[in-house]
C-alpha cells in the first residue's frame, strides 16, 4: 500500500483516454454506419468525435467537439467522407486538454502511406516514450497518447505496415483497443491482456471493428467474437486474417467494462451486460438480510442491479427518483457553478413513491460519493422513512490507469473511510458494498483466483496487472505544454 501510494503520488493522467472506436471496410455507405456505430457508443465519450475515410487514393477527416447526432447527422459533412474505408472515435471529456488538436481519429503520412488511429484506453508509457521520442527530435501535435503510437508506427524500421503496427505495439504498455485505417486495411489490436473491450462484426461483406455490440446492432451488422487478448486483426476487402504477436497470456478484461461502462445491452463474454449487472444486484441481495418497502434504483446506472435485488428478495421495486434525459455531462462539466446544483439537475424524487417508505437504494458503483450523498438527502427531504444504500460493487479504494476516468487516491472515498464513515458520510441508515468474491461469483466464477485473477480489479484489489512506467521512468515528462483551445469550425 506504501509503495503504491508512493509510486501514483505525482502522477499526473492528463492524457488519459475512454473513449469509443469504430471501423468499417468494403461498404459504400461506410461514413454514414460510422456515425451510426458512434452515435450508438456515445455513452462511452461525448468530448468529441471524428471520423477518418478512404476512398482508394485520398484520406478525408472531420472531427468536431460535442456529440455525433449534432455533428454527424448532416448531409453535407458525411459527403466530405468519401470512400468505403472509415474509422471514428467518440472522445471523453477529461480533465485537461480540450482542445480539437486532441480529437480523433488521428492521421498521419508516413513512409508506409496514410494512416489513421482510433484509441481507447491509456498507455501507461505513453509519457515515457513521448519523452524519448522528443529527445530524439520528434514534434508533437497534441497530448493525446494516441500520438506516440502514430509515431512509433512511422518511426519504425520494418517494412510492411503491419510489421510497423507490431513494432509500435510492442513499445507501448497499458489498456487499449486500437481501430486503424491504413489504405484499404482495416486492422483491429487489443492490449495483450484485453482490459480494453473491442468486437468484430459482420454486415454484408463488410467487417465491423467496435468497441461494443451495440454499434454492431444499430446498423444491423452481425456480432462475429471478440477481438482476442493480444490479437492483430487485419481486414481486407471481405479477409480477415489473425495474429498474435504477444507471448500468450489468459486474458484479463476490465471490471467495470461489466458495472458501469458498458452499455447495458451490449455483450461482454457471451453475455449482455444488463444480464451481469442484475446477477450482482441478485448477489447483493444474497450477501443482505435487510427488510425494506421498496427497491429504488439510482438511474440509470442502478436500473439492472435493482432490479436483480428486487427480482431476488421479492421486495418491490420502484421508480423512486426520476431522471431528466436532457441533462449531458457538457451542460454539466465546464461551469463549476452549474456543477454545484449537480445531481439535482439530473434527477428529482418521486414523491408518490416513496413517502413514509423505507427504501433500498441501489446504485452500480460509489466513487467520491457526490452521487449517493445528494441522492440521500433528496430522498429524505422528499419524505423517505429509511434509505439503506447498497452498491454493487465491492469499495473503489484505488485509482485506473488503463482508460476508465477514476480520480485520484485522495478523491477516492473507500480508499479514505471506512464503510461506516463513507454510511454516516452520504447521511444514509445503512450501507453495503458487493464482495470481491460475490462479484466473481456472481460473473460466473468459483470465486477470485488470486494467483491469475480472472479480471482487471484493481480498483478494489490494487492489483495492477501492468506497470504504470511514467511515474517510474527517468524520461517521463509530467507537463505538456499544449494549452490553446481548438475551433470546432
Ligand atoms: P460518485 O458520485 O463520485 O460516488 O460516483 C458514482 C456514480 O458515478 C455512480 O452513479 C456511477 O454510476 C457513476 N460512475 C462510476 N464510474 C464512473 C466513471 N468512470 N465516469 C462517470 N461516472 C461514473
Amino acid at each position: 500500500m506504501k509503495m503504491l501510494k508512493k509510486k501514483f503520488k505525482n502522477y499526473n493522467p492528463k492524457i488519459k483516454e475512454e473513449c469509443g472506436v469504430f471501423g468499417i471496410s468494403n461498404c459504400e455507405d461506410a461514413a454514414a454506419l460510422t456515425a451510426l456505430g458512434l452515435h450508438a457508443l456515445q455513452h462511452r465519450g461525448q468530448e468529441g468525435c471524428g471520423i477518418v475515410s478512404y476512398d482508394g487514393k485520398k484520406y478525408y477527416s472531420e472531427k468536431r467537439f460535442g456529440l455525433v447526432g449534432d455533428n454527424f447527422n448532416n448531409e453535407k459533412v458525411l459527403k466530405n467522407l468519401e470512400g468505403n474505408f472509415a474509422i471514428g472515435h467518440n472522445r471523453y471529456s477529461t480533465t485537461g486538454g480540450t482542445t480539437l488538436r486532441n480529437i480523433q481519429p488521428f492521421f498521419a503520412d508516413t513512409h508506409a502511406g496514410g494512416i489513421g488511429v482510433s484509441h481507447n484506453g491509456n498507455l501507461t508509457n505513453a509519457l515515457t516514450i513521448r519523452g524519448k521520442l522528443v529527445k530524439d527530435g520528434a514534434i508533437f501535435y497534441s497530448t493525446s497518447d494516441t500520438e506516440v503510437i502514430i509515431q512509433l508506427i512511422a518511426k519504425s524500421k520494418r517494412n510492411t505496415t503491419i510489421e510497423k503496427i507490431t513494432d509500435a505495439v510492442f513499445q507501448i504498455q497499458g489498456g487499449y483497443a486500437l481501430v486503424m485505417l491504413a489504405q484499404n486495411k482495416l486492422i483491429g489490436v487489443r492490449d495483450p491482456l484485453g482490459i480494453r473491450p473491442l468486437v468484430i462484426g459482420k454486415l454484408k461483406n463488410s467487417y465491423v471493428l467496435a468497441s461494443e455490440t451495440c454499434a454492431l446492432d444499430i446498423i444491423g451488422a452481425r456480432f462475429l467474437r471478440e477481438v482476442e487478448n493480444g490479437e492483430i486483426v487485419i481486414i481486407e476487402n471481405d479477409n480477415m486474417e489473425s495474429i498474435k504477436p504477444f507471448p500468450a497470456k489468459k486474458s484479463r478484461p476490465c471490471v467495470f467494462e461489466y458495472i458501469y461502462f458498458s452499455r447495458p445491452d451490449s455483450i461482454l463474454n457471451g453475455k449482455t451486460s444488463y444480464e451481469f449487472r442484475k446477477k450482482f444486484g441478485e448477489q447483493l441481495a444474497i450477501e443482505d438480510d435487510i427488510k425494506a418497502d421498496l427497491v429504488v434504483p439510482v438511474p440509470d446506472s442502478g436500473n439492472a442491479a435493482a432490479l436483480g435485488y428486487s427480482q431476488k428478495t421479492k421486495i418491490n421495486f420502484d421508480l423512486g427518483l426520476i431522471r431528466n434525459h436532457y441533462v449531458g455531462r457538457t451542460f454539466i462539466e465546464p461551469a463549476q457553478k452549474i456543477r454545484s446544483l449537480g445531481v439535482k439537475l439530473k434527477l428529482n424524487a418521486n414523491k408518490s413513491s416513496i413517502k413514509n417508505k423505507k427504501i433500498i437504494l441501489i446504485d452500480d458503483s460509489l466513487v467520491r460519493g457526490t452521487t449517493s450523498h445528494k441522492i440521500v438527502k433528496m430522498l429524505y427531504d422528499a419524505g423517505a422513512k429509511e434509505i439503506h444504500v447498497r452498491i454493487a460493487s465491492p469499495e473503489i479504494k484505488f485509482p485506473d490507469f488503463y482508460g476508465v476516468d477514476m480520480p485520484t487516491k485522495e478523491e477516492l472515498l473507500a480508499a479514505n473511510k471506512s464503510v461506516n464513515e463513507i454510511c454516516d458520510y452520504i447521511g444514509a441508515k445503512s450501507l453495503k458494498f458487493l464482495s470481491i468474491d460475490g462479484l466473481y461469483k456472481a460473473m460466473g466464477f468459483e470465486k477470485r483466483n488470486n494467483a491469475f485473477p480472472q479480471l482487471t480489479d484493481h480498483y478494489f484489489t490494487g492489483d495492477y496487472p501492468v506497470e504504470i512506467i511514467d511515474e517510474l521512468g527517468e524520461n517521463k515528462i509530467t507537463q505538456l505544454s499544449l494549452l490553446s483551445t481548438g475551433s470546432n469550425s
